[in-house]
């Protein structure tokens, strides 16, 4: 007999290295968890890149003490109960897998105080076994701990990207997630230093023309099912694409492609809100990338995006969807 099964514990370990690459997939996980527990402040802390510590800190609704030691398991959400609820979700997670891959491959710490609860507990895991739950000190919502990423995983942490590129994604990551959501203040120290500091805004525009720097205009074009709102920056700048679906940062190349043809010298950010049902975002864990039905009148709405210069409704949508 040459053939063995492989224990949870190994599977989970390698397949763990697929769903995160390094820091910046972990930082990234975590932000959407706090987005996704409606927190209004998202504050991460990272030492060497993220290598050696990533903390990401909310005032969500926290997590049931009883849930603490379930949520580091593999496939276990709050977010989804059947198949069908992938069509209907407003959340960013929901394959329950993120803290279990980051559990099984650092040391953990998880701290929260849920809203129903008066008393904050706390768990520590290592390589996802649990070390012990029990009460601690902190304020309302989650705050997640990660200790050496990768640490029982040698050769994967001795090739991880250089600290300073890992730290330069992590930015980035922050400021896309930021312009997705100007209603929440995001913040970022790295190694002690206050590196980033977005408070709250009232609207898409205000955000942009802080992070940016730059003044924006914004359009709206919208028919019955689909609404673009595009900010185009005013002064030519260093031309630049950001595209969302639902308030998720998207990778679609021909919709990257159609909408560079238009930016010209322009910063251009594009959110789309379409029906779950015309966009498919279940690819793949760590993909990005997007599908959609009906991609024509998506170009279409764009387009008129780029044409038209005050908030406009489409007069007479319907003929476009045909059946
Ligand atoms: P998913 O996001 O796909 O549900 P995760 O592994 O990322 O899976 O998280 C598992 C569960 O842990 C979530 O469904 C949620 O219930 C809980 N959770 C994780 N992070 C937070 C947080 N910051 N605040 C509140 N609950 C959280
Ligand atoms: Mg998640």
């Amino acid at each position: 007999m040459f053939v063995r099964e492989l224990s949870p514990e190994v599977i989970s370990r390698i397949s763990a290295g697929e769903v995160l690459e390094g820091p910046t997939d972990c930082v990234k996980e975590l932000i959407e968890n706090s987005l996704d527990a409606n927190a209004s402040r998202v504050k991460v802390e990272i030492v060497k890149g993220g290598k050696r510590y990533i903390s990401v800190l909310d005032d969500g609704t926290g997590i049931h003490p009883e849930d603490l030691p379930l949520v580091i398991r593999n496939h276990t959400t709050s977010k989804i109960a059947s198949f069908e609820d992938i069509f209907k979700i407003p959340y960013y997670g929901f394959r329950g897998e993120a803290l279990h891959s980051i559990a099984s491959v650092s040391r953990l710490v998880i701290r929260s105080k849920h809203y129903t609860q008066e008393v904050c507990y706390e768990l520590k895991a290592e390589g996802g076994r649990v070390c012990y739950v029990r009460p601690s000190a902190c304020s309302a919502g989650t705050q997640v701990e990660v200790y050496d990423l990768f640490y029982n995983l040698p050769v994967r942490r001795k090739f991880l990207r250089k600290e300073d590129t890992e730290r330069k994604k992590i930015v980035e990551l922050i400021k896309v997630y930021a312009m997705a959501r100007p209603d929440v203040s995001f913040e970022l120290i790295s190694d002690g230093k206050r590196v980033l500091f977005l408070p709250r805004a009232n609207s898409y525009r205000e955000r942009l023309e802080e992070l940016f720097g730059e003044r924006f205009e914004e359009r709206l074009v919208e028919d019955q099912y689909i609404r673009v709102r595009s900010l185009i920056s005013v002064e030519p700048s260093k031309a630049q694409v950001y595209f969302f679906v639902n308030s998720r940062p998207v990778y679609n190349r021909e919709l990257l492609e159609f909408i560079r043809g238009r930016a010209g010298k322009a910063k251009v950010v594009i959110f789309l809100e379409v029906p779950p049902y015309l966009v498919d975002t279940n690819v793949h864990p760590k993909k990005r990338e997007v599908k959609f039905y009906k991609e024509g009148i998506i170009k279409e709405l764009i387009s008129e995006a780029f044409e038209r210069k005050h908030t406009s409704v489409l007069a007479q949508p319907k003929e476009r969807y045909g059946e």
